[in-house]
């Protein structure tokens, strides 16, 4: 039989195959019965929520966006507001040519309560500007609990006049959450894609016919290597990733302290008045305060134990090594520090301070304008 001729995964939209369980599209003879087919991958995600590696390139993701360029089309792009610098699509101003773009800032019910959405929006914009794009429009929603769903759509209704849409986004965005939502919230097809927090679960194009005869793409994501995501394993990603509200956690510190953030990474105040350190991770990560000059010692002793995730000495030996990022913090207002992946901490910007932080190497840790 083709490939052709098994048509495309419900899950993920890749073609299905029965010759190689390593390759993209692999489902067993005996699935090729039921009514709706899943690739192996999607089916153990979805059941048993295991991932398996599978063996695709970053070239024919990039070959797909340049696709998008030579189209004429509105192109939707997906970020995760928590992780706003970790799922930035980079390059996407080349990827998209003259075409309109709309930002959709996903995961908006992470977010503590009582915070002034506007400012999330113009505060996007002012990211999206510094990185070489300028969106049309910056909706806030959550794919997850339906929220600015019908806000996104009208929006999209407007911009696209006649055109086909694409929606762009590295991993684990939740754009695939966001397309299962459009799908049954607004009376599409009857399939689901298989959404999981594992990075790289979208594999190939996916339409959806919009009434005019066009089409809204769903894009598969890039993976961006540096997301903290990658460096751990499944169960740990768990551990930290948000499911629920963000409760702020405010340490007092003098100079000379340190908080760690499970054993994911360590903060350091170095110099500086006595100030609010105000903490957005995960609610169920752990944080531990200690006296910087036992830091080193608390680390080696408890990584992976107390410190944890990682979780056990031997995930703790699998993390890349702590490399250090000194930043000096001014005194222009509040300002975030970001540890891609892991969260931000907050500083008022009242009095100048020197932060070092100690993350895992590869991961991107910096300063940004205050989100909140
Ligand atoms: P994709 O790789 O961009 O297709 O991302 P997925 O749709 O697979 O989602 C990645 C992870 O983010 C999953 O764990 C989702 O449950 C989670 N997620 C997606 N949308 C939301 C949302 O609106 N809020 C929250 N809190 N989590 C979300």
């Amino acid at each position: 039989m083709t490939e052709q001729a098994l048509g495309a995964c419900a899950g993920c939209g890749v073609a299905i195959q029965i010759e190689d369980p390593r390759k993209p599209g692999y489902a067993p003879k005996s699935a090729l019965n039921r009514d709706v087919i899943v690739c192996q991958r999607c089916f153990r995600i979805k059941h048993y929520n295991e991932v398996a590696p599978v063996e695709m390139d970053d070239d024919d993701f990039l070959r797909i966006l340049h696709g998008v360029g030579a189209t004429n089309s509105l192109v939707v792009m997906v970020v995760d507001i928590f992780d706003f610098q970790g799922s930035w699509l980079r390059g996407l101003p080349r990827f998209v040519g003259k075409n309109p773009i709309l930002l959709v800032g996903n995961k908006v019910d992470l977010l503590p309560k009582n915070i002034n959405l506007n400012r999330v929006r113009n505060w996007m914009q002012h990211e999206a500007k510094e990185r070489g794009l300028r969106p049309e429009d910056v909706i806030l929603v959550s794919a997850q609990k339906g929220i600015g769903i019908d806000d996104l759509l009208a929006r999209v209704g407007e911009l696209r006049k006649g055109r086909d849409v694409y929606i762009v986004g590295v991993t684990n965005v939740g754009k695939s959450t966001l397309i299962n939502r459009i799908l049954h919230d607004y009376g599409a097809a009857d399939m689901e894609i298989t959404t999981s927090p594992f990075p790289g679960t979208t594999l190939d194009k996916i339409e959806i016919p919009l009434e005019d005869g066009r089409f809204i793409y769903d894009t598969p994501g890039i993976i961006n290597r540096d997301q903290m995501g990658h460096m751990v394993s499944p169960q740990d990603l768990r551990k930290l990733t948000p499911t629920a509200r963000i409760n702020p956690k405010v340490y007092q510190l003098n100079e000379g302290q340190s908080l760690f953030l499970g054993g994911l990474a360590r903060i350091d105040f170095v110099r500086g008045a006595h100030q609010p350190f105000v903490v957005y991770v995960a609610n169920q990560l752990y944080i531990h305060r200690t006296k910087l000059e036992n830091a080193d010692e608390v680390l080696a002793k408890h990584h992976g134990e107390l410190l944890a995730p990682p979780s056990g000495a031997e995930a703790a030996k699998k993390l890349p090594p702590f490399v250090k990022h000194s930043l000096k913090i001014g005194t222009n207002g509040t300002t975030d520090i970001v540890i891609s992946g892991l969260g931000w901490v907050s500083l008022q910007g009242k009095h100048e301070a020197h932060v070092v932080v100690h993350a895992p190497k590869g991961v991107s840790v910096g300063v940004r304008k205050g989100l909140i």
